[in-house]
């Protein structure tokens, strides 16, 4: 048509496309998924907006998707009656990569090959899954309340370019027309024209959609000794959202199944806690700690994950307000009965009924956690270790971050030590007080770049001498951790680089004897040194620290300490 223009994909979109087509045809089914999941939230979105214009309804608010497909033409079709796109939208959001989560991972693998199946899964590939099987892909949509006129068709082979037209389109919503590939192996793709394969994938993958789900009916015809497709649809789908249902009901299946769905990601999820809390503030709870950290951890703006839904409507995918940052890798889905359905950002956050939810979520975390740590069971336990070695880093801002469950945070750390050949960290603060010398005070630590330069620091002699533990911390986290750490249990954390006072209780008589006496003997080298080193060091002493190296550096009390120091000079302060 005249009125047709042709679109280049924005650079990281061509990438996708190309990782895409090659590295997942063994997981070629989740297509489906992707495009039904796109399809609910166009009706999420719908019901969400007409909240507030009750006129995008268009007087029809049966909301439902539809998949219907054509042996003859080869097409699978995926439609909705949600919010549509207009032709803008359908440039803007089918042209593009918008989440900069997406986008981040694309700079990060860099060359499309080097990607594996894995980390595809951890980011939805979203609507560009469909190229897995379709060598052509037309989108015909009409975004709710835009006149006919200005329906849009969108269509591309997904290589290198897109055609957008607009169309004249009487009904609401999207239809999602895959044209599947002929140049593969008829077989490859021949099974997915059948009602019963399709059915079956949407069984897998989409039954939690909690909207139904329909394909036309089909009925065995005896005088024609055929299958007859009638016009009119039957729900194939549940439609119960998996978290609605008794816990009883569920396989671990089905909760491994909705995690990966959920949370993208292709492995299965170390743990799950899912619970109807049911009191002053109402609502259910299903969460899951992954078992591998996203590529985008570090990020603490980045808190989408676990999703708010008021009495199973979809509100957001933000869980700024239902979790602290620290706990940021948890995934899942709260369901509140108490919110209003328009509840908007703001007002989550004064939230009464909100804070009650956070508060709770976060207690049902750390108890899923301490579970794990504490569990008779060894498969249990290295679960934690797992979960220690990809979170702990996060973990341990909480300590920081969320006084009213310091302690139970502090439990949960876990920390390599000089009790310890490996550099793992598996050594819990009780383990560590459970082991200390009778006369021991302070748990002694030492913060360094990394356990080998901890490990060879000449501080640590005097500890090694008298077989006292040092917890070796090596995390950048760990200097602000301790700024909130200061005790466990009564007994102070002390930093081997810092004053002495403490170490005397581990000195017995002769050694303290010999210390004051060398100090005596050297007093006029002492006095030497501290005039030479005038302006650098505040006080030179005989120590009793080392064995083996002849000086060492030490912070005074309460002074910011050398790694420190140095990790703020790294950051320019
Ligand atoms: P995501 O769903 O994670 O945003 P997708 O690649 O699956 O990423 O989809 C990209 C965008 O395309 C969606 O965010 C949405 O704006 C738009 N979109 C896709 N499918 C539909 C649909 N059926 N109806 C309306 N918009 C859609
Ligand atoms: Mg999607």
């Amino acid at each position: 048509a005249a009125s047709s223009h042709t679109h280049a994909f924005q650079a990281e979109v061509k990438q996708l496309l190309h990782l895409v087509a090659h590295s997942l045809y063994s997981n070629r089914d989740i297509f489906l998924r992707e495009l039904v999941s796109n399809a609910s939230d166009a009706c999420d979105k719908l019901r969400y907006l007409a909240i507030d214009d009750a006129a995008l309804w268009e007087g029809q608010s049966d909301l439902r998707i539809r998949l219907d497909f054509d042996p003859q033409a080869r097409t699978i079709t995926v439609s909705d009656n949600g919010i549509g796109l207009s032709m803008q939208d359908a440039i803007d959001h089918l042209g593009t990569i918008a989440k900069s989560g997406t986008r981040e991972f694309m700079q990060q693998i860099g060359d499309a090959r080097k990607a594996d199946a894995n980390l595809i899964g951890q980011f939805g590939v979203g609507f560009y899954s469909g190229f897995i099987v379709a060598d052509r892909i037309t989108v015909e949509s009409r975004r709710a309340g835009l006149p006919v006129e200005q329906g849009v068709r969108w269509s591309s082979d997904g290589t290198g370019e897109f055609s957008v037209e607009h169309i004249r389109r009487e009904a609401r919503g999207t239809d999602v027309i895959l044209h599947l590939r002929e140049d593969a192996d008829e077989q490859q793709f021949g099974d997915l024209l059948t009602a019963w394969k399709l059915k079956s994938i949407i069984n897998r993958y989409s039954d939690h959609i909690s909207l139904p789900i329909e394909m036309r009916k089909r009925e065995w015809d005896k005088d024609k000794a055929a299958e007859v497709v009638r016009e009119d649809w039957e729900q194939v789908n549940k439609a119960a959202a998996l978290w609605a249902r008794p816990r009883g009901e569920l396989t671990s299946e089905q909760y491994i199944d909705f995690y990966k769905q959920i949370a993208h990601d292709a492995e299965a999820p170390l743990a799950w806690t899912h619970n109807r809390v049911e009191g002053r503030s109402e609502y259910t709870q299903l969460l899951y700690i992954p078992a591998k950290a996203p590529f985008d951890l570090w990020n603490r703006e980045q808190m989408a994950g676990v999703k708010l839904y008021v009495k199973r409507v979809f509100i957001l995918d933000d869980a700024t307000s239902l979790l602290p940052t620290y706990l940021r890798f948890v995934r899942g889905v709260v369901d509140s009965s108490d919110l209003p359905l328009n509840v908007s950002r703001e007002l989550l956050q004064e939230s009464r009924d909100i804070r009650a939810i956070r508060e709770g979520c976060t207690k049902r975390v750390l108890s899923l956690l301490e579970d794990l740590a504490g569990s008779e069971d060894q498969a249990q336990r290295d679960k934690y270790a797992t979960f220690w070695q990809e979170f702990g880093q996060v973990l341990k801002e909480g300590i920081g971050e969320d006084f009213a469950n310091r302690e139970r945070l502090a439990k949960l750390l876990r920390f390599a030590s000089t009790a310890a050949e490996s550099d793992a960290q598996t050594t819990s603060l009780a383990d560590y007080v459970a082991r200390m010398k009778p006369e021991q005070t302070a748990i002694y630590y030492i913060t360094a770049d990394t356990p080998r330069a901890a490990r060879s620091s000449p501080q640590l002699e005097v500890f090694k001498r008298k077989g006292v533990e040092v917890l070796l911390l090596t995390d950048r986290v760990d200097e602000w951790m301790l700024g909130s750490l200061r005790e466990f249990e009564g007994k102070l954390l002390q930093s081997v680089a810092r004053g002495a006072a403490s170490l005397d209780a581990l000195q017995d008589e002769a050694e303290k004897k010999q210390a004051e006496e060398a100090a005596q003997t050297h007093q006029a080298l002492l006095a030497r040194m501290k005039t030479a080193l005038d302006g650098m060091a505040q006080d030179v002493r005989i120590s009793a620290r080392l064995v083996e190296s002849p000086a060492c550096l030490v912070v005074a009390e309460g002074d910011v300490s050398g790694h420190l120091a140095r990790l703020l000079r790294q950051a320019g302060q």
